[in-house]
Parts: structure tokens; C-alpha cells; sequence
């Protein structure tokens, strides 16, 4: 009896969880297609910076600085020599010329790294390194070329004065100086400093772990012999991979997927573990294979859309998987891909990064040639940069406008962008450009 009476436990309530959503996308403008600005913040608004870790300051260079250090230890740590010559008073050797010399004994000699060996007296000399303590009673350095390089006595014949050659102590940094600052990008010079005042591990943010994929059943791995005439060599994930290391992140290239829904299913879930940021090309347009804008939506959140660009319309990009990884989907052509990678991926490595500006400067430079442009949506060129014996740069065409065409692009050093409303730009006129070879 007892067991009848016995509450029954509530079923639980199982609360599905809410499937995470995109931020609503910016509206399209005239002809349905999205600004190519509009889509960069978008995608820049759909992400976070990577949050900070100890790194050895080897590893560092080229990463965002996460916190501000501040110098332990002043530079120089001591008075020390600028020169290799004696050390002296000031006052002993003020009048010292070529024809009236001064003669003082050598009572000793400091290296870098080693105390002198005494005091030095009034009317004496001490033979001093380069970076070595500055005895105490000196107050100057007479380099070598001064003097006769005595060694019992030396004959001194330039004046002096306090302070000549001598590095002071705290000149450069001061103890307690605040030396770099939370958002400075690492350089060889700021790792060299790090490293002089004693710091060895620094805050900042990671490189961005970068997958690159790209997907085409025709696609061949470089090395490999090509077994048809349909079939051609995957260029795209090695471009990516290199642009994208050369933006300072790690990258794993996957290489090539055909395309097959279920296989490039596994293999983009495959990689979720280790990237902060997927990148694939092909398979976003209209055609019956484009697979990736069939499969991704399964994996997460996705916003395929047209923007006002030329070439690299079509754009996919998505948050996937439990750690909604952000995933951008651009098309195959390689220069589709190449000027995708530009306009909207190296600004998001650069935010997961902290390395800002996380957008190219804009260079305004003449055009060498007259350009015909298709007004209504901005058009990339492949631009050549030359600098005449002034000094005056003007950029030049480099290869036609199909986005086929990666002999042209490789040749470029710029990108040239010519906004929707300009149909013609005539030789002297100025542009805008994006300089490639330049990390900026
Ligand atoms: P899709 O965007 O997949 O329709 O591809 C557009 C064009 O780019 C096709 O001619 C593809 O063969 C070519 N393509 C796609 N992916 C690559 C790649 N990884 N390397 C070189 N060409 C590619
Ligand atoms: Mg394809």
C-alpha cells in the first residue's frame, strides 16, 4: 500500500536548447546586394578577439601585447662607458690639445662585466670598455683615438669634458616606466627590449588557428599527376594557407574535398577541435554541386549572401559546431578567393588577433593607364605599383579582369578598388588602393 501512495516524481521538463542564431544580417542596397563594408562589419560584428596567454617573447613577435609592462630595471642599470678609452676627470684633461698634451699615469683597467678596481684618484687615468661601470672619482671617457693607447702612461691630446662619453644611468628607460602597452603589436625592437629588461613571457593574444578546405570533385593535390583533362590542380588552399600565415596566423591546410555533402560534412567537423577559424573556397554559388552552402547550415548558423563586389560575390559565413567557431565560405575562382581573403578574412584574423587596424589603410594612388570599370558594384583590379625617380608612385593593371586569372594576380602588389559609381577612371587620375606587400 505504502508504495501506492507514494508521489510520483514530475517528469522533468526537457528544455530544448534555443539553436544559436546569426546577429540579423545589414540590409541589402539597390539590386539585392550587400555592400561590400557593410558585410565586412557584419562578419567583424559576429566575432571576439581570442583571449590572452603567457607566451616566451620569441614566440610573440607580430602578436598584440594584452597588458602593460613596465621596466623592473632601468637602462642603463649604471653609469658606464660609451667608448673604449681611459677613463678620467674632466678636469685634468680640459686643456689637452695636439701641441700641449696631457700625460696621466694608468692605474688600472675596467671591463664590461667586472667593478673597477678602486677609486680613481685626481691626476690619473684608468683604462675602461665599452659598457663597463664607470669608476667612481671619473667623470669622463677619452676614447683610444684620443690618445697615444698608453699603457704605463698616456698622453692625452683632446680636451674633455664632464659627461663625454658617458652613458648615464636611466638615460634610456627608467625603473618603473611603463615601456609597452596593452594593444602594441610586437615587433623585433619591442622583443629586444622586453628581453633587456629582464621579461621573458609576455600576455597576448594567440595566432589564430586557421583551417583552410577548399572543395571541388575536380580538384588535384600539386605533385600529383593529373589523371583528365577535366581535372586541374587545387591552387586556392595553398594561397589561403600562405596569405593567412603571412597575416600571422597558424594554419592546418586541409586541401581538397570533393564534393560530396556527407564527406565534407565529417571532414569540417573533423577540424572544429582545432581551429579558431575555418576557411573554405567553392561550392557558394548557384550551381547543382555547390555542396557548401547545401552542408554548413546543418553544422550551425549560416548567412549566404550576394555582395556588391567584383569578383567574389558570392560570400558564405557561419558560426558551426558547440563552440560556434566562426567559418567564412568563399567562392572558388582563385582571384575571387584571393581578393575574399582580403577584403574579409585578414580584417577577422587581425580582430581574432587584438591586431589592429583591423582593416587595410587605403592608399590613394594615380592611375598609370585609363580603366573601364561595371558601375553598381565595387570592382577589384590587380594592380602593379611603380615609383618614378621622384618618388611618385603610380599603379598599373596587372592582367585582365577574370577571376580565372592568377597569372595577373600574382604579378600585382595592390589591389585596386573602384567604387560602384565609377564606370571610368582616366590615366591620372587618383585611386584607391590596397598595398598587398605591406603589413599594414
Ligand atoms: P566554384 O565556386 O566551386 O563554382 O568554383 C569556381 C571555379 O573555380 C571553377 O572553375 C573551379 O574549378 C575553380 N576552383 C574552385 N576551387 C578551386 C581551387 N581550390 N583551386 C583552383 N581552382 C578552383
Ligand atoms: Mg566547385
Amino acid at each position: 500500500m505504502p508504495l501506492l501512495r507514494r508521489k510520483r516524481k514530475p517528469e522533468p521538463v526537457v528544455e530544448e536548447p534555443e539553436a544559436p542564431k546569426l546577429p540579423d544580417p545589414p540590409e541589402p542596397g539597390a539590386g539585392g546586394l550587400r555592400a561590400m563594408a557593410d558585410h565586412r562589419a557584419y562578419l567583424l560584428s559576429c566575432i571576439e578577439p581570442l583571449p590572452p596567454f603567457g607566451q616566451q617573447i620569441l614566440d610573440s613577435v607580430g602578436l598584440s601585447l594584452c597588458e602593460d609592462v613596465v621596466a623592473g630595471v632601468s637602462m642603463p642599470r649604471f653609469d658606464n662607458s660609451a667608448m673604449d678609452g681611459y677613463a678620467v676627470r674632466a678636469a685634468d684633461v680640459q686643456n689637452a690639445t695636439e701641441q700641449t698634451p696631457v700625460s696621466l699615469p694608468v692605474v688600472g683597467e675596467v671591463q664590461a662585466g667586472s667593478p673597477a678596481p678602486h677609486t680613481l684618484s685626481p691626476g690619473t687615468a684608468m683604462k675602461i670598455m665599452t659598457g663597463a661601470a664607470l669608476p667612481e672619482g671619473a667623470d669622463a671617457i677619452v676614447p683610444y683615438e684620443a690618445t697615444d693607447r698608453g699603457a704605463e702612461d698616456v698622453r692625452i691630446n683632446e680636451p674633455s669634458i664632464n659627461g663625454q662619453h658617458v652613458r648615464r644611468v636611466g638615460e634610456d628607460v627608467n625603473e618603473g616606466d611603463t615601456v609597452l602597452r596593452a594593444g602594441d603589436r610586437l615587433t623585433s625592437r619591442s622583443i629586444g627590449l622586453l628581453a633587456a629588461i629582464g621579461v621573458d613571457q609576455v600576455m597576448v593574444r594567440p595566432r589564430p588557428r586557421v583551417v583552410v578546405v577548399s572543395t571541388g570533385s575536380e580538384l588535384v593535390e600539386p605533385g600529383l599527376a593529373l589523371q583528365n583533362d577535366q581535372q586541374i590542380y587545387d591552387s586556392n588552399s595553398y594561397m589561403l594557407a600562405a596569405a593567412a600565415k603571412a597575416a600571422g596566423a597558424q594554419v592546418f591546410r586541409v586541401g581538397r574535398v570533393p564534393d560530396d555533402p556527407a564527406q565534407l560534412k565529417q571532414v569540417i567537423s573533423d577540424q572544429l577541435v582545432r581551429a579558431d577559424l575555418i576557411l573554405t573556397t567553392g561550392g557558394v554559388s548557384q550551381g547543382d554541386y555547390d555542396i557548401v552552402k547545401q552542408v554548413l547550415p546543418e553544422l550551425g548558423p549560416c548567412d549566404f549572401s550576394g555582395v556588391a563586389m567584383q569578383p567574389g560575390k558570392p560570400q558564405g559565413f557561419g558560426l558551426i559546431g558547440e563552440d560556434q567557431t566562426p567559418i567564412i565560405m568563399m567562392p572558388g575562382n582563385p582571384v575571387s578567393a584571393f581578393v575574399s581573403f582580403e577584403a574579409f578574412v585578414r580584417p577577422v584574423l587581425r580582430k581574432l588577433a587584438g591586431v589592429e587596424p583591423f582593416v587595410r589603410p587605403t592608399v590613394r594612388l594615380t592611375a598609370a593607364r585609363a580603366i573601364t570599370s561595371v558601375p553598381g558594384k565595387l570592382q577589384f583590379a590587380r594592380g602593379v605599383v611603380r615609383t618614378d625617380d621622384q618618388g611618385h608612385r603610380t599603379v598599373d593593371l596587372a592582367g585582365g579582369h577574370g577571376s580565372h586569372l592568377l597569372g595577373g594576380l600574382s604579378l600585382s602588389d595592390a589591389l585596386l578598388l573602384i567604387d560602384e559609381e565609377t564606370d571610368f577612371v582616366a590615366a591620372g587620375d587618383e585611386i584607391d588602393c590596397w598595398l598587398l606587400g605591406e603589413d599594414n
